[in-house]
Parts: C-alpha cells; sequence; structure tokens
C-alpha cells in the first residue's frame, strides 16, 4: 500500500468506526499485512531490473573458481531455497573473494560461508564449494545456498549486469535442485534474520526478482 492508498484507507476506517462505532474486519486484516515485516522499506526510484530472457544451465553459467582453502565443513543433505546477500561494506565497491574468505576465516569459520559471489560486472565466482553447508544465514544454511552481490545496496541500487547474473544463477539453482522459484525459496537475507542486507535500496525489489527468475520456468 503506498502512502496515498494508506491515507485514504485510514480515512474510510475512520468514517466506519464514527458511523457503526466498529472497526472493520479489512482494516484490521491490513494492519497485519503491514505489521507482517517491520523492516520492509519502500523503492526509492523507479528501477526495472533486467530480464531473464531464458533459462541457462548451471554448467553452463560459467562460474569462475578461484583456489580457496578451507576447513572442516560438512555436506549439505538438502537444498530447498537460495538467500541473496549483498557484501555490505562500508564502501559500495566491489571486492575479491580470496579478501572474503580471510575475513570469515577471521570470525573462526572454515573460510568463505556464501556459496557464490557476485561481482558488479556480473561475473560469477564460486566461493564456499556448493555441496558444503554454508555459513551466511544464521539457523538456515541447512536447506539455503547463500549468494553475496558485491557492493553496499543500502547505498546505492546493484548495477544491471550483477542483478541479470543474480536472476541468472538463482534460476539455475532452482534448476539443479527442482525447487519452484517463489517467496517460499527465494529470500533476503533480513527475511530470516536480524541483519539489512541485501541492503535497503536493494530489497524492495525482491519481489520482482523473484517474478523474473519464475518467468522462465
Ligand atoms: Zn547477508
Amino acid at each position: 500500500m503506498n502512502r496515498r492508498e494508506f491515507l485514504t484507507t485510514t480515512a474510510k476506517i475512520l468514517a466506519a468506526t464514527a458511523t457503526f462505532g466498529i472497526f472493520p474486519d479489512f482494516a484490521e486484516a491490513a494492519r497485519k499485512d503491514k505489521n507482517k515485516n517491520s523492516k520492509e522499506v519502500t523503492k526509492v526510484q523507479k528501477y526495472e531490473l533486467p530480464q531473464l530472457e531464458s533459462l541457462i544451465k548451471f554448467e553452463d553459467l560459467g562460474i569462475g573458481k578461484v583456489n580457496l582453502e578451507f576447513k572442516e565443513m560438512d555436506v549439505r543433505e538438502h537444498t530447498g531455497a537460495v538467500v541473496i546477500h549483498h557484501a555490505g561494506l562500508r564502501r559500495d565497491v566491489d571486492i575479491d573473494v580470496a579478501a572474503i574468505h580471510d575475513m570469515h576465516l577471521g570470525n573462526g569459520w572454515s573460510g568463505l560461508g556464501y556459496h557464490f559471489i557476485i561481482h558488479k560486472n556480473g561475473f560469477i565466482e564460486q566461493g564456499r564449494p556448493l555441496e558444503y553447508v554454508g555459513a551466511h544465514a544464521y539457523a538456515n544454511n541447512l536447506y539455503t545456498v547463500g549468494i553475496c552481490l558485491t557492493g553496499n545496496y543500502s547505498l546505492n541500487l546493484p548495477p544491471r549486469e550483477q542483478i541479470l547474473a543474480a536472476e541468472q544463477l538463482t534460476a539455475a539453482l532452482c534448476q539443479k535442485y527442482n525447487f519452484e522459484p517463489s517467496d517460499t525459496t527465494i529470500f533476503g537475507h533480513r527475511e530470516l534474520c536480524a541483519t539489512d542486507c541485501p541492503g535497503n535500496k536493494f530489497f524492495p525489489y525482491l519481489p520482482e526478482f523473484i517474478k523474473n527468475v519464475a518467468q522462465v520456468f
């Protein structure tokens, strides 16, 4: 609901309350809906995400591989969802896979927590080997694949090449693991944990992102 609709609805509710002395059911429903996610933010500018033209198989995405050494990790037994992240560093800049790996080792983890890093130019790199449990969404790692877009998307929106690559990779993972793209299989990190990730500017576009992924199925 935008501000105008909200104000109109509020006015109707007040009128109904004054007339009938009741609080109509639809108002209660609207209120619940509005409070569902207190972290909800609105789009700050009009921006249409790039649309996928076709589904590219995972093996054909041309994913880059860096030689990273990991400590012991567990194999993930079930995969049913994808979690979208941004790197969220202080400045909105691209970052090296090896640098994130070092940071995550510094956290005491087995190494890079995300399974994929997508650079601002759309180049996808492998992070933690896909078959292992990631370290990217607390309490939700056992069934999810973590994709990180380099940059800080509370400051800006991601470049189109980067979003397109993220849509392609997400679609390929849905196909590979055989789950339907929807709002119960594609999450922004903040929907699972207390964080701003994947950024206040980017997060409002997640429904459109999911729609674009779903349309090539
Ligand atoms: Zn995150």
